[in-house]
């Protein structure tokens, strides 16, 4: 394995765990980091949360689950490109999606509608909450007891207020200073990651079109390309062809481009990173381009009327529930009513955030249709 850049995130330079622990046998503290998400119960919950599509539309569609699989996928790969600590950014990776709610964004706005008047409702400190407190898997402390970098890289962003309230890991958005490489790579991989499937699902989905997406210069590059190296080709595997490549563009320019800002600013090592303006990004050229193919998915596949419809029957069962749930605690399962006690808005949330799409739907039959007695 090449040696790891000295910017990078190592054993060496980490802030630690909040409660120590004994070093880990035969693997870095960054594997056991990853391990130890991969087998939270959030992860596996992924699964069945919605990224844009809800779940029994079709078993080919990204879940969150292999959402974060393949942002995690990319974010290895130039992590090891850029001699970054390849575990940290997977880590980050798998970790960045484990506070959201059911039914993707729609569900997200609405919980933080609800929370309004309560503090809110954030997915990325969610996420936090998941690995810091609402794990119940160790006997010696609550959550994951991560590695300060690992959280740090999970809270990609924050206000001001929230921030002051977090202690070490909000710091840096009230010094306005930046996390690790590793977390910027995985944040950029998230990205690059849901564009592309997001692409592949609505043509999938039929919501929209190869023709529309000629109109977009990241995708009509590449799927001239394709259709000119395999002009028989048949059209679902253009579409594969043109996605791969689209990804492969992508990496390849942030790679580059950050390898040029890494060198121009020539940081010694993770605090000068700290203080660096964001080294990890795509070419002037490349960022307008994916900033396009992103506008034109809001446009064109996130307000798509189909998506909408299934938002609002999102917003329906999420405010339901968070409605009954405040008006009585005692409907609560048992494991939230002692939190509920000195906190129930949040208790609420901490719920309902947790539910995956199936859940939250079967619960609101639960409670509210009158033909079930149970
Ligand atoms: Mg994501």
């Amino acid at each position: 394995m090449t040696e790891l850049a000295p910017y990078a995130v190592a054993g060496h330079n980490s802030r630690g765990r909040k409660i120590a622990e004994e070093a880990p046998q035969g693997r870095s503290e960054f594997q056991r980091d990853r391990d130890r998400i991969i087998h939270s119960g959030a992860f596996r919950r992924l699964e069945y949360k919605t990224q844009v599509f809800v779940n029994h539309e079709g078993d080919l569609f990204r879940t969150r689950l292999t959402h974060s699989i393949e942002v995690a996928q990319i974010a290895r790969s130039i992590a090891r490109s850029l001699r970054l600590n390849e575990d940290l950014a997977e880590g980050i990776s798998l970790a960045h999606d484990l506070g959201h709610t059911p039914f993707g964004h729609a569900g997200q706005e609405a919980l933080n509608d609800c929370m309004k008047g309560y503090g809110g409702f954030e997915h990325n400190l969610q996420s936090l909450r998941v690995v810091d407190m609402l794990e119940e898997r160790y006997a010696a402390f609550d959550g994951l007891n991560l590695c300060f970098e690992t959280r740090e890289g999970i809270l990609k962003h924050c206000s001001a207020d929230n921030a002051a309230r977090l202690g070490e890991v909000g710091e840096r958005f009230l010094k306005n200073r930046r996390p690790s490489l590793e977390a910027q790579v995985a944040n950029l991989a998230d990205e690059i990651a849901y564009n592309n499937h997001d692409v592949d699902d609505g043509l999938r989905s039929g919501l929209i079109t190869l023709e529309q997406l000629e109109a977009v210069p990241l995708v009509a590059t590449q799927l001239s390309e394709a259709r000119r190296a395999y002009p028989a080709l048949p059209e679902r595997r253009v579409v594969h062809e043109t996605v791969r490549r689209m990804i492969g563009a992508l990496v390849t320019d942030l790679i580059r481009q950050s390898e040029s800002n890494i060198d121009s600013h020539s940081p010694a090592t993770l605090d000068d990173v700290r203080s660096a303006p964001a080294l990890i990004a795509y070419s002037a050229e490349m960022n307008e381009q994916q900033r396009t193919l992103k506008n034109f998915l809001r446009i064109h596949l996130y307000r798509h009327y189909r998506v909408l419809r299934m938002s609002t029957k999102a917003r329906r069962i999420i405010s339901d529930l968070f409605g009954i749930f405040m008006a009585d605690s005692r409907l609560l399962p048992p494991q939230f009513q002692s939190q509920a006690e000195h906190d129930r808005a949040r208790a609420v949330a901490d719920y309902i955030a947790g539910m995956t799409d199936r859940y939250a739907i079967r619960e609101h039959r639960r409670i509210f249709a009158v033909e079930e007695l149970v």
